[in-house]
């Protein structure tokens, strides 16, 4: 076995040559700010969503916060979310005065189980807002079907699934309101970032004037040489729009995914392999029944025995492997517990899966020897 001399990250970005390039020449071109290169991007990514139009920011978090004020959530609503997932989902539900209501994950898939949404309906709920988990789409159809009846919207969070797909389509190509994460550590990435992609003329209105000051122009209008420089603002935006310089990267990243994607799940389907005799130690997500594609995100495996997590997580560390608990359930975070009185034993499944959950090492540069090595270090551990 080829000897590993250096530290294996769970998470990094993969930036080739040529995306440094396309950065360089904004770098040398004089504009930095939001504008051509960031409307092309945008034009790109509408290509890859299926025509539907998609909205960058300076990232998911923003662009989660200003779809959730596009449809108007605020004071006293409530949004239908799940506890299994970074705490940018539930913080912008609670930042804007509404309700976080979690609703437990399915077992198998850790993905919110669509049988328990409603339920979880009152006459405050607003919208749904589903997380595709580690890059597996969560079941869309009930959901949207409940949305239907029920009259809400759907925000998916959508920061793991470029690339996923469900019952043959892409997501972000249909249903309401899908937020993508270009964070780094993500399946592409534009340094920060992140869009939002919709087909509702009323959000994309919302959302332009959100992220840029409420000003109804574009800022390259304002600049280039055939405008006035006069603006007006009609309403008191913020400030989340992605730069020249960052959408240069997204660009080309945009052009790379589908391949990164595909290193991705070449590495999934060997840990798989590798530790299919050892489900009584550990388990992952399963398949669902519906037909879906996987983006390869994380690799989360289960801990049959959760008192064993830390020394688990020590063992790797030990051995230049890097690993996080992700994710540790939102509900049971200071705030959510003083905020809304969640606790434990609120979310049964949420909780087993959150006290034995464990990413491992996933990226496309993960080499197939040092995959080798990790593989052979948790196998060590657990004979
Ligand atoms: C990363 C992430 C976000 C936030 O993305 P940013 O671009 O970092 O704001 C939101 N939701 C989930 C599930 C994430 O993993």
């Amino acid at each position: 076995m080829r000897k590993v001399n250096k530290f294996l990250p769970v998470l990094k970005p993969a930036i080739s040559e040529e995306a440094i390039e396309e950065v360089e020449n904004v770098l040398r071109s004089g504009w930095l700010a939001t504008g051509p290169v960031t409307r092309q991007f945008e034009e790109r990514l509408c290509e890859y969503f299926g025509g539907r139009t998609a909205m960058c920011f300076s990232s998911a978090t923003a662009g989660l916060q200003a779809a959730l004020m596009a449809i108007g959530v605020g004071e006293g609503d409530e949004v239908i979310t799940t506890s299994m997932t970074f705490a940018a989902t539930a913080n912008v539900i609670a930042l804007l005065g509404a309700k976080p209501v979690f609703v437990d994950i399915d077992r198998t898939t850790f993905n919110i189980d669509p049988q328990r949404i409603l339920d979880a309906c009152t006459s405050r709920t607003k919208a749904i807002m589903p997380v595709h988990y580690a890059g597996l789409s969560v079941d869309l159809d009930p959901i949207y079907e409940i949305a239907q009846r029920r009259n809400l919207r759907v925000i998916e969070d959508a920061a793991h699934a470029m690339g996923s797909g469900y019952k043959g389509k892409r997501i972000g190509t249909f249903g309401d309101i899908q937020v993508f994460s270009f964070h780094p550590i993500k399946n592409m990435t534009s340094g920060e970032g992140g869009c939002v992609v919709s087909n509702s003329p009323d959000v994309q209105r919302f959302l332009s004037l959100q992220r840029f000051h409420g000003i109804d122009r574009s800022i390259w209008d304002r600049f280039s040489s055939n405008a006035t420089g006069y603006y007006d603002v009609v309403y008191p935006g913020s400030k989340s729009n992605m730069s020249d310089l960052q959408s240069a990267l997204g660009m080309q990243q945009l052009k790379e995914v589908e391949r990164l994607n595909a290193q991705r799940r070449g590495l999934v389907d060997r840990y798989q392999f590798a530790f299919e005799d050892m489900e009584d130690q550990i388990s992952w997500q399963g398949i669902p029944s519906y037909d879906f594609v996987h983006s390869g995100h994380l690799f989360p495996i289960c801990i049959a025995d959760a008192s064993r997590r830390d020394d688990f997580m020590q063992f790797l560390k030990e051995n230049s492997i890097g690993s996080v608990p992700y994710y540790m359930p939102v509900h049971l975070f200071t705030y959510y517990r003083n905020t809304f009185g969640y606790g434990e034993g609120d979310l049964e499944h949420t909780e087993y899966v959150g006290k034995r959950i464990v990413c491992i090492p996933l990226y496309p540069s993960l080499e197939n020897y040092e995959q080798d090595y990790i593989i052979d270090i948790v196998k060590k551990f657990f004979s």
